[in-house]
């Protein structure tokens, strides 16, 4: 298996240097970026398969430098990881809807930043299991519209059903309410971001019985997070 290649943008050498020294043990291939500059210069040159970036940087903003890359039809799809040290609700909102795939509050354990890493990664992929829509015993059939928990089949709504599908085929991921008005209801400027707090609420009813509500997770002060692991 080639190794995938990581690039760390962070200006603070000894972050830089613990993160890469962690990566390196895991078997990733490091890439070094002090700055916004030479992070474009190595996006160019080696199209990394994954980006940490780091909010706070000498020559432009780390949400800046996302930013740009979602614009870019060669960069868009590249998985972003933003390092922050701002725990603040508000920032976390503008990283994940400056195009960042996942945050991680400094100071992070190299554990934990191997764990989200490896999530971004799998999912980029496209997901590992794409015949079916699964989470543990809960399936989700989106070509006959059929979704079973247990084997017991749950009766939901459109919408439900469609957020449902959406959640299951991006696991572990936070999704904002406008992130996700805009994959699942398509961007409809007449729709408020509560509603999509009613859905949820809809649909986590509908899971309960067999206790899959609990994979629907809300992430404070950022969104919503399908995932089968305990928040
Ligand atoms: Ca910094």
């Amino acid at each position: 298996m080639v190794s995938k290649q990581i690039l760390i943008v962070e200006d603070e050498k000894p972050i830089r240097d613990m993160i890469a020294f962690g990566l390196r043990r895991a078997g990733f291939e490091v890439l070094e970026a002090q700055d916004c500059a030479t992070a474009r210069c190595c996006v160019a040159d080696h199209f990394p398969d994954l980006m940490l970036v780091d909010w706070m940087l000498p020559d432009s903003s780390g949400l800046e430098l996302t930013r740009w890359m979602k614009k870019q039809s060669d960069t868009r799809e590249m998985p972003v990881i933003m390092l922050t040290a701002r725990a603040e609700e508000e920032d976390k909102i503008r990283g994940l809807e400056g195009g960042a795939d996942d945050y991680v509050t400094k100071p992070f354990s190299p554990r934990e930043l191997l764990a989200r890493i490896n999530a971004v990664l799998r999912r980029a992929k496209g997901g590992d299991d794409e015949g079916g829509l699964v989470a543990e015993g809960l399936v989700v059939d989106p070509a006959g519209h059929r979704v079973r928990a247990d084997g017991v089949e749950v009766s939901l709504g459109p919408t439900e059903f469609r957020l449902l599908s959406f959640f299951m085929a991006h696991q572990e991921r936070v999704y904002s309410r406008s992130q996700l008005l805009d994959r699942v209801w398509g961007g409809n400027v007449y729709v408020e971001e509560r509603t999509v707090d009613v859905h949820i609420r809809r649909l986590r009813k509908a899971l309960e019985q067999k206790g899959y509500d609990r994979f629907i997770q809300t992430v404070r002060g950022a969104g919503y997070r399908f995932s089968t692991q305990t928040g």
